[in-house]
Order: C-alpha cells, then sequence, then structure tokens
C-alpha cells in the first residue's frame, strides 16, 4: 500500500487464488471459457481473446461465431474450439451446456441490441462474464439497463473493461461517477453503480470492486497502445474466471500478467505476442 492509501496491483493481490493445475486434474476442471466473434471481417478479436483465455490455463476454449464468420474463423483456430451462434437464442441455447462458465462478450461484437441480448441470455443463464469494448458502448448512457441484462445472479461474477472513452460513454449519464475527482474513485463509485468489477484501462491501470476494494496497476510498456491488446486482456480475465477465480483477483491477476507479458515482450510487442509470453510470466505467480 501507497502512503496515500492507494494498493498496488501485484501477485500478493490474487498468487493465491490462481490455481496450478493438479497431476491427478483433466482439461474438465480448468474450466471452458467461451468468446463471442464478431461477423465476417471483424473475427480477430475474439481469437486473441480465445488465445489469452487459453494460455492462462482455460481448460478449454469455444469461439461462439455468427454462420457467415465460420470459415474465417476455422482457418485460423487449431486447440480452440468452434460453435454456431447466429443470435441470443442460440447463445442461450449453448449455454444450456453448464461447462461453459465465463464468457467475454464485446471485442468487435457489434454495437446494438443483438450484443445486448447476448449479454441478456449470459445474465439470465448466470455466468461469469467480461464485458469489453462494444458490449459496453452497446449499452452507452444506460447503466440500469446494463445492470438489468446482467441480473443478480451473475453479477459477482462479472468484469467490465473499458478504456477511457468506453468508461466516459458508457456513465455518460450517470453524474456521480461523472463527477468523481480521480480515476480511483470514478472507476469505484463505477464498480458500485453497477455491481460489477470494474477495470479502468490506461498507463495506470484501475481495478475496483463493488466491497470497495481497489488496486491500481503500474507494471504495463507503452508497447501495449496497439490494436488488439485490450482484446487479449479481457480473454486472460475471462481464463481466470473459467477456473474459478473471483471477479476483483481474476482482474487484478489479467492486468498484472498483461503488464509483465508486455514488458518482457519489449520493443515492437504486438497482440499476438501476448499470449505466447504467457508461459514466461505464469511462473512468477503460481
Ligand atoms: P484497448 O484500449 O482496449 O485497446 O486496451 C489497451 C490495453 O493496453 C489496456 O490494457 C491498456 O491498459 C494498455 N495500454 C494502453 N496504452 C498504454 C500505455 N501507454 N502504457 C501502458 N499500458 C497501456
Ligand atoms: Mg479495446
Amino acid at each position: 500500500e501507497l502512503s496515500n492509501g492507494l494498493t498496488v496491483n501485484g501477485p500478493g493481490l490474487f498468487g493465491d487464488s490462481l490455481p496450478v493445475p493438479s497431476v491427478t486434474g483433466h482439461k474438465y476442471g480448468r474450466g471452458h471459457a467461451l468468446v463471442v466473434s464478431g461477423g465476417r471481417a471483424r473475427t480477430g478479436a475474439a481469437r486473441l481473446a480465445a488465445r489469452a483465455a487459453l494460455r492462462i490455463g482455460a481448460g478449454l476454449v469455444t469461439v461462439a461465431s455468427p454462420a457467415d464468420a465460420l470459415a474465417e474463423n476455422a482457418a485460423h483456430l487449431t486447440a480452440i474450439m468452434l460453435r454456431p451462434v447466429e443470435d441470443a437464442a442460440q447463445l442461450a441455447e449453448a449455454l444450456a451446456d453448464e461447462r461453459f462458465n465465463a464468457l467475454v462478450i464485446g471485442p468487435a461484437a457489434g454495437v446494438g441490441e443483438r450484443t445486448r441480448a447476448f449479454v441478456a441470455a449470459t445474465g439470465a443463464a448466470g455466468r461469469a462474464l467480461v464485458l469489453d469494448a462494444d458490449a459496453l458502448t452497446s449499452f452507452a448512457g444506460d447503466v440500469d439497463s446494463l445492470r438489468a441484462a446482467i441480473g443478480p445472479a451473475t453479477r459477482r461474477g462479472v468484469v467490465l473493461t473499458p478504456h477511457e472513452g468506453e468508461f466516459a460513454r458508457l456513465f455518460a449519464q450517470e453524474a456521480a461517477v461523472a463527477s468523481a475527482r480521480s480515476k480511483l474513485t470514478r472507476a469505484q463509485h463505477a464498480a458500485q453503480r453497477t455491481g460489477a468489477v470494474v477495470v479502468i484501462k490506461g498507463a495506470d491501470t484501475v481495478i475496483a470492486a463493488p466491497d470497495g476494494r481497489a488496486a491500481i496497476n503500474d507494471n504495463g510498456s507503452p508497447w501495449l497502445a496497439t490494436a488488439g491488446s485490450g482484446d487479449v486482456l479481457a480473454g486472460m480475465i475471462a481464463g481466470a474466471l473459467a477456473q474459478g477465480v473471483p471477479a476483483f483477483e481474476a482482474a487484478c491477476a489479467g492486468v498484472w500478467l498483461h503488464g509483465a507479458a508486455a514488458q518482457l515482450g519489449g520493443a515492437g510487442l504486438i497482440a499476438e505476442d501476448l499470449p505466447e509470453l504467457l508461459p514466461r510470466v505464469l511462473p512468477q505467480v503460481l
């Protein structure tokens, strides 16, 4: 803890909650993450998130893809599975399989009613959930609808990962959030208002839980300001959630490991590198 009361994110906050694969364990014991893909020509973001979820230790990862993007996704996936999902009704059908226990919705998912319905279907099914990018913008200025879509059953397992622009859009109508003085207070207000863990990204990322816990993370690299790095972060957090890590710890773990991987990658880092660097940074926390 710093002298001003801020907790600095690090392995001490989450190291004990990240599971180490056991000698007798099997893949179904390590969770099954589901990542919603965008349509044709907008599929890379979901695959980045899926790859990150797998690398952080989820036992299985599936990309849920609209029909028009199935061939494109299939051409670029190997260990990650693929499932046709056209709309929220089909997502709800998929979620009848209890083994899908953590989802990513948002990266290149499209802004609008379809994405809102995906979130509601996941909330109704009570699954852990990372909401990023287009999923956040789909609820811009309408936090009441976001709260309703997430639902009480799943709320404690939800992590929101806005960058500053997405945060401003989502909370545009929220005077208490918008008027808060610091990034830390904004994150804490937003977490209380939504009931979810809120991660406001940037060079100084803030992570806040509805119960008041908060941490600031500064171990990243300016090279993280690159296309797709946020999608990787969403996948890392979902992969931790899939393994049963609680939402605040999953967010802290994802953000810290993402920063540590970026530091290790150094100059020239691109988003694709981040999941592949995880095997070299995970030993620091497991
Ligand atoms: P996004 O804005 O969704 O693409 O996410 C970008 C990711 O990179 C987030 O995890 C940010 O925290 C991180 N990031 C962006 N710019 C910087 C920076 N200058 N220094 C450190 N991390 C950064
Ligand atoms: Mg992003």
